[in-house]
């Protein structure tokens, strides 16, 4: 059956990259990765390069992701960028990263204003939801993706809801993990099937099968094919692999061969 929903690959390159290295790194993948829009190519690129790889990009071919950024829309916030600042440049922007939740600690309540400040300036949010290794061992998935999921989108209507993009990420399989696991498709498939049943409850079925869910954790050129047969996810949210020429460009073809092939 055809999903209705669009596939999407988001590069997250993290605090990596200078702007002059991201618009070198973005170069080579212009002449590699064809225009079109499935699966949509997302670059969470860092908020100091965005302007540079913005003024380069085709936005036909990639469209550009804040990785985070402050919810209100201006004021006395020293060192801050709000949303309102950079949505000349991004799309859409990552919100609720396992990074900041628990590096930065990111409250649900931040979480949520940002999601509504990201709407609010017309920019699809991006929010990353997950368990910990702990809340796993104890039985806990469900409870922490409800939970998440439900205050992440405490403020969204369900006119906004399908503007929202959820990134399922078991913090326990992020490579930035110290002891980080590859997800087997098994354990994304029933999760995937957990978030869809939330969204459900929340906004009701017709609203909640609109919405893409996508998968991230340490995926490779290796592993995206077995995440990206799932039928319920709309794509990968990449981290390291995404700083890889070789394998980002590998992945977006394995998507476009799998997605497109329903
Ligand atoms: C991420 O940071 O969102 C991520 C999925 O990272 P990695 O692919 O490196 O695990």
């Amino acid at each position: 059956m055809t999903s209705p929903r669009k596939t999407y690959i988001i590069a997250n390159w993290k605090m990596n990259f200078t702007p002059g290295e991201a618009s070198l790194y973005l170069s080579r993948l212009m002449k590699r990765i064809p225009a079109g829009r499935n699966p949509q190519v997302v670059l969470a690129a860092p908020t100091v390069a965005l302007q540079t790889v913005s003024l380069q990009i085709d936005r036909r071919q990639f469209k550009l992701a804040a990785q985070n950024f402050y919810w209100r829309d201006y004021g006395a916030f020293t060192g801050e960028t709000s949303i309102s600042q950079i949505r000349g440049f991004v799309d859409y922007a990552l919100v609720g990263h396992s990074e900041r939740r628990y590096i930065f600690n990111e409250s649900q309540e931040d979480i949520a204003k940002k999601v509504a400040a990201a709407l609010r300036n017309g920019v699809t949010p991006v929010l990353c939801i997950g368990e910990t290794a702990l809340e796993r061992k104890d039985g806990e998935t469900a409870a922490a993706i409800y939970n998440q999921l439900a205050s992440g989108l405490h403020e969204v209507s369900k006119e906004d809801i399908s503007k929202v993009i959820i990134a399922y990420e078991p913090v326990w399989a992020i490579s930035s993990n110290k002891n980080a696991k590859p997800a087997k498709p098994a354990d994304i498939e029933k999760a995937q099937m957990v978030i869809r049943q939330d969204l459900q409850h929340i906004y009701g079925k017709a609203i909640a099968e609109a919405v893409p869910i996508l998968y991230g954790g340490s995926v490779s050129s290796d592993t995206a094919a077995g995440y990206l047969e799932i039928e319920g996810i709309d794509g990968l949210l990449i981290g390291g692999a995404s700083l890889i020429g070789d394998s980002f460009c590998a992945i977006v073809e394995t998507a476009k061969r799998i997605k497109n092939e329903r």
